[in-house]
């Protein structure tokens, strides 16, 4: 049995990753689940799956929540200490981080901290401190599987050959919702629009980065650090169908793709399984229907977040915390309609180059430039 604990339950990738828990009953156990305040739908997934323990992000509900929702079984917890807590508990082998943001970053060092197997979502937290959390899985041993698509496919493809085989990787983007739009057209863009994403439904903080496509920026940093790559081993392809998940180019020059139709139950699935393979829970592709894949490189002038990608990836130490900090307020600020759509990748450039670069950063000072950056973003004026 591999125990689980499921850290943002509530979600996109917590909804998908129960589902394949719902598959794999035998194989699969849930022992922890977390939400941000969601305490209904927490319960709800409590009743279901009766793990030890459920925990609550939010402290201020500790007065609000009805416990006899939950079942006996499961104990309540709230804070995000707890969370972090329960990410050490050693009744659990592998924890799902699937928190959206820097948020999750504290539950998901804890996991590689104490040896467990790290289903990683939470790109968010590679690209803050991709480094540290490396670096560490390797001093005890814990294993970190990605559950980004792309970085799966990457995971995948790069078994066809060894490390020193690989010349460079291509993540591939569905290119968003306005891979076809002017960039005037991009310039007025109301959050409504931005949250409609043509191919995958997921939280709205990556639906947005999609569509800005700082969520492939961020994909550059996390893979710079999952698969030690240099920036220039990495590149983007428009692939507008998100059938090849991504794909590994070998010195020889054969390239090395995952296919798979979209859906995230796939790598999420594979991230447990992994070095095994078990029966799908999502749809299989079928070719006896006709269908192409379209490919094209992308578009730096119109989707200017892509350049910082490659930047921070180059440049490492305190960029990746700022960058992330600024996007993730940014984001929020657009969705309350007080930062127009380029304002994102704006500040976020301006911010790199105003921050205090430091070249190896430790923990506390990344969470310095972190709330830094979250500061100077809240107080910015278009
Ligand atoms: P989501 O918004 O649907 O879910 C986020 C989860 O985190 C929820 O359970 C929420 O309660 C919890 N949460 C939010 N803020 C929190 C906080 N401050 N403290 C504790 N918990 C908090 O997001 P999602 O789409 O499921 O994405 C989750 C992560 O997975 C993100 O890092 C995202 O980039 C990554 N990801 C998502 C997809 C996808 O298809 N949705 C694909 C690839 C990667
Ligand atoms: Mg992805």
């Amino acid at each position: 049995m591999n125990k689980l604990a499921i850290l943002g339950a509530t979600g996109s990738i917590g909804t998908s990753s129960l589902d394949v828990v719902r598959a794999h009953r035998d194989r699969l156990e849930v022992v922890a689940v977390s939400a941000h305040r969601d305490w209904r739908k927490l319960a709800k997934i409590c009743r279901e799956f009766s793990p030890r323990v459920a925990i609550l992000a939010e402290e201020s509900l500790r007065d609000e929540v009805d416990t006899s929702q939950f079942p006996q079984e499961t104990e309540l917890q709230f804070g995000a200490e707890a969370i972090t807590q329960t990410a050490r508990a050693s009744d659990i082998d592998t924890v799902i981080a699937a928190i959206v943001g820097a948020a999750g970053l504290a539950s998901s060092y804890a996991a590689v901290d104490t040896g467990k197997r790290l289903a990683i979502a939470n790109k968010e937290t590679l690209v803050v401190a991709g480094p540290i959390i490396v670096e560490r899985a390797r001093q005890t041993g814990a294993e970190l599987l990605p559950v980004d698509s792309e970085h799966s496919a990457i995971f995948q493809a790069m078994q066809a050959g060894s490390a020193q085989e690989v010349s460079k990787i291509i993540l591939t983007s569905s290119g968003g919702p306005f891979r076809e739009k002017s960039q005037e057209e991009i310039a007025v863009v109301t959050p409504e629009e931005a949250l409609q994403h043509p191919t995958w439904e997921m939280g709205q903080k990556i639906t947005i980065d999609s569509a800005t496509m700082m969520n492939k920026a961020l994909e550059i940093i996390e893979a710079r650090w999952l698969f030690n790559l240099q920036s220039d081993q990495i590149e983007v392809v428009i692939h507008q169908q998100s059938f090849v998940h991504s794909m590994v180019e070998f010195i020889d020059g054969s390239v090395i793709a995952q296919m798979s139709p979209p859906d995230m139950r796939l790598p999420i699935q594979y991230a447990l399984s992994y070095p095994h393979r078990w029966i799908a829970v999502a749809a299989k592709a079928d070719f006896k229907k006709t269908f192409s894949l379209d490919f094209s490189p992308p578009d730096f002038e119109r989707f200017p977040a892509l350049k910082l990608g490659f930047d921070v990836a180059s440049q490492g130490g305190t960029t990746g915390a700022v960058l992330n900090a600024c996007n993730e307020v940014a984001v929020s600020r657009f969705l309350r309609r007080e930062l127009s759509f380029y304002d994102i990748a704006r500040l976020c450039r301006e911010l790199l180059d105003r921050h205090n670069f430091i070249r190896k950063p430790t923990i506390e000072e990344l969470m310095a430039q972190d709330k830094w950056a979250r500061k100077e973003t809240n107080l910015w004026k278009p």
